[in-house]
C-alpha cells in the first residue's frame, strides 16, 4: 500500500480490506455501535491527525474507521485524545 499521510482506509485504494472492515462494522449490535453521526465526526478528527496514515491510527496500529465504529471506544491518543 502506498502510503498517505491523513487518509482513510477508503482513500487509499485498499477497497477489498475496506469492504471486510464495512462487514464487520455491519456485524456490531446497536448497543456497540457508534452512530452515523458520532462516526462521522470521528472520522474527521482522524483524517486532521498527523498520526494517521493509510487508515491506520500510529497510536494504535487500529484501522480507523474500524475503531471508530465502536461507539465506547476512545481516541488513543491519551495525551491529546480528538475523540
Ligand atoms: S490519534 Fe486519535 S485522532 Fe489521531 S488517527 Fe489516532 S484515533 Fe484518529
Amino acid at each position: 500500500m502506498k502510503e498517505c499521510k491523513r487518509c482513510l482506509l477508503r482513500e487509499a485504494a485498499e477497497d477489498a480490506t475496506f469492504e471486510n472492515i464495512r462487514e464487520r462494522i455491519d456485524r456490531l449490535s446497536p448497543n456497540e455501535k457508534a452512530d452515523d453521526e458520532l462516526y462521522s465526526r470521528r472520522l474527521d478528527a482522524c483524517r486532521n491527525c498527523d498520526h494517521l496514515i493509510s487508515g491506520i491510527c500510529m497510536k494504535c496500529g487500529c484501522y480507523v474507521e474500524f475503531r471508530a465504529a465502536f461507539r465506547q471506544l476512545k481516541c488513543p491518543n491519551a495525551s491529546d485524545r480528538k475523540w
